[in-house]
């Protein structure tokens, strides 16, 4: 994308996408306001072809997940990493870059009917079906990165095993600031067997040390914990994330599917089995592994060592754009949650033909929808991204009229 074009799309949108950091009270109707005018904007930029091309991307459809919504720079990866469930969902070990220009990504997500835009609207992550800074993704990523913060202005993170220079540091710290950077590693000793192709430990140390001191918002993303490695290698690796420069951990439990597990316990992972929660339904099936006292343990040590430990990925997301959040039960994370008028949000979604009663509940919100679970899905993800709370759903009936 061309630079000056970035540059347009940034002025155009920069005062309307900064959170207000004063009153930090938020207005939907404003927000899906901004949304219509950026994505009309985008819109006059492409062609009809490309249009259609973007509305019919999963990036424009989906649902966002716990973390937010996935970024996908590619497709698959290469670093044959054992406990990795990219082979199970039929994605090639030869990445390859999403077909998608950055216009058209930052188009789909500004139509994706559950997304806000700006700092105060959907988290955004990259990394979940592909390494970004593979050779062949790299320059895709970078490109989403760069347009998705000219254009759409939301919090985004990404996950890498990946080793950056100094030098690649830079053109990411260019494509967004403040970006909150995982870097996993799960293990030291056992890293050429389980992620054969992967940089070394060593190296992704090295990649902590570069981001944080460039500056970007930094954190160790140890998953998944394997048992048996976890455990034992766990404190020596939050030690050295801290020395490297990472601010936090983001503790995450493996989940295999029965080729996973079978991999693992040919190296002789036995006890994987018998912390399974249950079998696997089908070839995909991903079966959490009971972790709980392994995260409890290595959670003490982290604090002990000095790393903030975030509850899950969207948590450093939140305190890298220094943000607050209720919206699930692992929460509150980061500061102070953004004020609300319950009316607005009547208005707000009023005006998308979603009539709602809004009431607020402690720190979580009840929403009455009339209609299909259509509206309800919406209502709900529009809510809870704006409010930053956790919104429980109910049909509007006779009652509440
Ligand atoms: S409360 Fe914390 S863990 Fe839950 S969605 Fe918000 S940032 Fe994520």
């Amino acid at each position: 994308m061309p630079i000056q074009l970035v540059r347009e799309l940034h002025f155009k949108g920069e005062s309307t996408f900064v959170w207000d950091k004063v009153t930090k009270k938020i207005e939907l109707s404003k927000m899906l306001k901004d949304k219509l005018r950026v994505r009309e904007d985008l819109a006059s930029k492409l062609s009809h072809k490309e249009r259609r091309k973007a509305l019919k991307d999963g990036h424009a459809h989906r649902e966002p997940r716990p973390c937010g919504l996935t970024i996908h720079p590619g497709r698959g990866c290469s670093f044959g990493c054992l406990y990795c469930y990219l082979e199970d969902m039929g994605l090639p070990v030869d990445p390859e870059p999403y077909g998608l220009t950055g216009l058209q990504l930052a188009y789909a997500v500004a139509s994706n009917p559950f997304t806000l835009i700006g700092r105060g609207g959907t988290f955004l992550a990259f990394g979940s079906i592909t390494e970004p800074f593979l050779p062949r993704i790299r320059e895709k990523t970078l490109e989403y990165l760069r347009v998705i913060n000219a254009s759409l202005g939301n919090p985004c993170q990404l996950s890498t095993k990946a080793y950056l220079s100094q030098e690649d540091v830079i053109p990411l710290s260019d494509a967004n600031r403040d970006i909150s950077a995982l870097v996993t590693i799960p293990t030291l000793d056992k890293a050429p067997l389980i992620e054969p192709f992967a940089p070394s430990p060593e190296l992704r140390f090295q990649t902590i040390r570069n981001l944080a001191s460039a500056g970007l918002h930094t954190a160790l993303f140890f998953r998944p914990m394997i048992p048996g490695i976890a455990d034992e290698e766990g404190p020596h690796i939050l030690e050295k994330a801290f020395e490297s420069g990472a601010k936090g951990v983001v503790l995450g439990a493996l989940r295999v599917t029965s080729s996973i597990l079978k991999r693992l316990q040919e190296l002789g992972f036995e006890s994987i089995e018998s912390r399974m929660i249950r079998e696997p339904r089908d070839r995909r099936d991903q079966v959490p592994i009971s972790m709980g006292d392994v995260k409890r343990m290595l959670s003490k040590i982290a604090e002990r060592v000095g790393l903030k430990v975030y509850p899950s990925a969207c948590s450093a997301n939140v305190d890298a754009h220094e943000l607050g959040c209720h919206m699930c039960d692992m929460g509150p994370c980061g500061g102070s949650l953004p004020e609300y008028d319950p009316e607005e949000i009547e208005q707000a979604l009023s005006s998308l033909g979603i009539e709602t009663k809004v009431v607020p509940r402690g720190h979580s919100i009840l929403v009455y929808v009339r209609g299909g679970s259509k509206r309800r899905k919406r209502a709900k993800y529009l809510v809870s991204t704006a409010t930053k709370r956790k919104v429980l759903i109910r049909q509007l009936g006779n009652k509440m009229e």
